[in-house]
């Protein structure tokens, strides 16, 4: 079994906010996150599969590219996460969350190889992997 990974960066506003809770409770529960602010996320994107004798290729890179631009890109950089990404209406835009959005926008494309591991990175020191459900 190998695995190949594509990184990939976009950049993207958001906020967590519980409308249900007062300002307060929100700042509390949130912390400075609450106010809108923006991130330049690092998106690393692990497929697992043999290695196809004829290519040397797990899946053909060029494809997988064009995937995560579709599928990711166009629909998350330079956008208000919170807003914007209709799978995030009504959850919090959090690294965890936007990890889990990402394989789903994935996961049912891939052809030839396996989604194994999506890994979003808010900053040098947070960030969070999803490996689909169990
Ligand atoms: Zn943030």
């Amino acid at each position: 079994m190998t695995y190949l990974t594509r990184r990939s960066t976009f950049s993207a506003a958001h906020r967590y906010y519980d409308p249900a809770l007062s300002p307060e409770e929100n700042r509390r529960v949130f912390g400075p996150c609450v106010g809108r602010h923006g991130h330049t996320y690092t998106l690393e994107v692990t497929v697992r599969g043999d290695v196809e004798q004829r290519t040397g290729f797990v899946m053909d890179l060029g494809e997988l590219a064009r995937l995560i631009d579709r599928e990711v890109m166009s629909v998350m950089d330079h956008r208000d996460l919170n807003e914007e990404v209709p799978e995030l209406r009504g959850l919090q835009p959090t690294t965890e969350n936007v990890a889990i959005v990402v394989w789903k926008r994935l996961a049912p494309h891939l052809v030839g190889a396996t989604l194994h591991r999506v890994r979003v990175r808010e900053g040098e020191d947070l960030w969070a992997d999803y490996y689909g459900e169990p």
